[in-house]
């Protein structure tokens, strides 16, 4: 069996939502719908507490991104496996990511959706590692900077297993 080092606890996520949730708020013109783009699969549950956290009309989609293949360590390649359903040409876009690591991942997806013309576009993502950046990629909201280590939970997996931990844990074998 594998064992879990808690390195956020469900408490401290929630509180950081909630505070992110709260800058969003400011950020955005009042009345304006927001497109919270969740990238598939990790960033489903900080998602669906980001959307509560915000007061603004936010519309939720999702987009399916592989960059991982099957183990803990990346593939570099990135690829598309579900695209937007809908346009978002002219709209406010936040994409929203469970984690910022190499940077691959994001900078494909802004160069994807600025194809599409929103009207902005920014990034949030729950977690970032920043030692290990390859590509130079600016988040706008940030939940907790981390170190380099394997984390699982909130969402995040390991060969799909640990999405529903309600903590982020460093996997220790
Ligand atoms: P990037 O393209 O920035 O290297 O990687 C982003 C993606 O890699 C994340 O969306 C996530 O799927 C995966 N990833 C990076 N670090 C971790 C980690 O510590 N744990 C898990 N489960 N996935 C990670």
């Amino acid at each position: 069996m594998p064992t879990f080092r808690v390195l956020l606890s469900s408490e401290q996520i929630q509180k950081r939502v909630e505070e992110l949730g709260a800058t969003i708020d400011r950020d955005y013109p009042a009345g304006e719908p927001v497109y919270l783009i969740g990238v598939l699969k990790g960033a489903f549950m900080f998602l669906a507490d980001l959307a509560r956290a915000t007061k603004v009309p936010a519309r939720i989609e999702f987009i399916g991104i592989s960059s991982y293949g099957k183990g803990t360590t990346t593939s570099g390649q990135v690829r598309l496996t579900k695209d937007l359903d809908v346009p978002i040409e002219g709209c406010h876009v936040i994409l929203v990511e469970d984690i910022l690591d190499t940077g691959l991942t994001l900078t494909y997806l802004v160069q994807l959706m600025k194809q599409r013309r929103p009207k902005s576009l920014r990034i949030a993502a729950l977690l970032d590692k920043p030692d290990r950046r390859k590509v130079e990629v600016h988040a706008d909201y940030v939940g907790f900077q981390i170190p380099d280590e394997f984390v699982v939970g909130y969402g995040l997996d390991c060969v799909e297993d640990y999405r529903n931990l309600k903590d982020v844990c460093v996997l220790e074998a």
